[in-house]
């Protein structure tokens, strides 16, 4: 979004609600995330005793994140959905850019390991069945995963 005009704005306060593209995240690329929708903003931004600008609301995006454990994919909303923060207005202060804050609350809440639920149980490590579909017919983990060294050492 673009800075806020202190000269501008409406001393009741005023609503931004809006969307910036995607790019505004530089977002690293990460195979976890398969897309990233638009950074959305709905902000009150008010100035207070004069000098404190404070913005509240929401801020985030639409992220389509590949399962860490299934490898299926699965849509989430990532921000903040209690956004504050406050800047201090100086006397040659004329604008505040709220975009970097903002792009940062977004990323800070992006899940290091995205799981589609918190009981996925992921995917056989041997046959790569999904096990959230039920059980597959490989022996249990301690056993497949001597087997799994055995095939090794052949190579
Ligand atoms: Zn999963
Ligand atoms: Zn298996």
């Amino acid at each position: 979004m673009e800075a806020i005009l202190l000269a501008r704005l409406d001393e009741e306060g005023e609503q931004f609600t809006g969307e910036d593209p995607a790019e505004v995240l530089e977002l690293e690329p990460d195979e976890a995330v398969v897309s990233v929708g638009p950074l959305e903003y709905d902000l009150t931004v008010r100035q207070v005793i004069g000098d404190e600008l404070l913005v509240q609301g929401r801020v985030g995006c639409e992220v389509a994140f590949r399962c860490s454990r299934c490898a299926q994919e699965f849509s989430r909303r990532v921000g903040e959905t209690h956004y504050m923060r406050s800047y201090e207005l100086r006397d040659e202060t004329e604008s505040v850019d709220l975009t970097p804050d903002m792009r940062e609350a977004t990323l800070l809440a992006f899940p290091a390991y995205p799981v589609c639920t918190s009981a996925c149980v992921g995917l056989c490590p041997t046959c790569g069945k999904d096990l959230n579909a039920g059980p597959c017919e490989c022996k249990p983990a301690e056993e497949s995963r001597w087997g799994g060294l055995d095939a090794l050492k052949l190579d």
